[in-house]
């Protein structure tokens, strides 16, 4: 069984843009791989971060993931800090990262854009740490939209220059690019985020998910409810493709260029049936929130095992670098 590496930032509850761009993708990727993930909260101080807010934050994150269906027994999940040999891992490949190379990467010159007044060396250092999250587990897969595959040929290039330069330990991994790999926003312009406030967090209840769906921008074509429109040009009709039957998105799809269906028709269907799926879901994290002791003891045995891994792959890399064994 092939092993597959996935971080996720501790950004607290999930929405939409996470669920569809990966944590639906995870679930699935159990069925046929070794799958490790990750809440990565040292890549979360890159970037502010309020230190009292970061324990709800993850346990948020970990319970959404449980309830989407990570299952802990099948994978191994964990909270990154709790194996310190991710950051050991960070320090010996910053030995082989080029300085050119990070300084090309796109994402930081995008953070590095939104937050001038704290362009922190950690930020610089992301894609290592990266790497090292990957390589620590000798994962052969890391499941990424677009915006990623630079890092992940990044984490490449440092497993064969570690490997050349001091003997092989790591495979080379490679970047999965997921079916959904950008989910733009109920604006129907930028990619879906919290911060852009164009998503819906997991567990919105009913009255939420109906008044943002309402809200969503549709075809700029039907301004009157006889307009006739292209649903390829509306996002509404994106997100029915994801959660829809094929019936449905037939309806919606005739009914949009004939003029058959109103936007409000159409975004009722949608909410309906995003409420329908997402029901399972809320249940679950619910019952996970009564029941904190089972995220615990999820994450606890999650970073267990991550150590015995993690801790083979450190012993192997400080014997190849002549460290003092003691
Ligand atoms: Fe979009 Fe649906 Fe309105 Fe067509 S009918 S423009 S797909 S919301």
């Amino acid at each position: 069984m092939k092993t597959v590496f996935s971080g996720i930032q501790p950004s607290g509850e999930l929405h939409l843009g996470n669920y569809l761009g990966a944590i639906r993708n995870w679930t699935a990727l159990q069925e046929e791989f070794f799958c490790y993930f990750c809440v990565v909260d040292y890549h979360a101080i890159t970037q502010d971060c309020e230190p009292k807010q970061m324990k709800t934050r993850v346990f948020d994150m970990v319970s959404d993931l449980l309830a989407c269906g990570i299952d802990p027994v099948r994978s191994v999940l964990f909270v990154q800090s709790q194996v310190p040999e991710h950051t050991e891992l960070c320090w010996i490949l910053n030995s082989v990262a080029q300085f050119g190379d990070l300084s090309r990467m796109t994402q930081f010159k995008d953070k590095s854009q939104r937050q001038a007044d704290n362009i922190n060396v950690g930020l610089f250092d992301y894609p290592v740490l990266q790497s090292a999250d990957i390589l620590l587990y000798n994962a052969e897969a890391v499941p990424v939209g677009q915006d990623q595959v630079q890092h992940i040929e990044f984490a490449r290039r440092l497993a064969r220059g570690f490997n050349n330069r001091w003997g092989k330990v790591f495979k080379e991994p490679e970047a999965k690019l997921t079916s959904t790999p950008k989910i733009i926003g109920l604006d129907g312009k930028a990619k879906m985020s919290k911060s852009m406030g164009n998503t819906i967090p997991l567990g919105a209840t009913e009255k939420e998910i109906r008044k943002r769906i309402n809200r969503a921008v549709t075809d700029p074509q039907r301004e009157k409810r006889e307009d006739k429109g292209e649903p390829d040009n509306c996002n509404v009709y994106s997100l029915h493709g994801c959660f829809s039957t094929d019936d449905d998105r037939r309806w919606v799809a005739e009914g949009c260029r004939t003029a058959g269906i109103g936007c409000v028709d159409c975004k009722r269907r949608l909410a309906d049936n995003l409420i329908e799926h997402l029901d399972p879901i809320r249940t679950r994290k619910a019952e996970l929130v009564a029941n904190p002791d089972e995220v615990h003891e999820a994450l606890n045995k999650g970073a267990e095992k991550a150590r015995q891994t993690a801790a083979k792959t450190i012993g192997k890399v400080r014997k190849k670098l002549g460290l003092w064994q003691g």
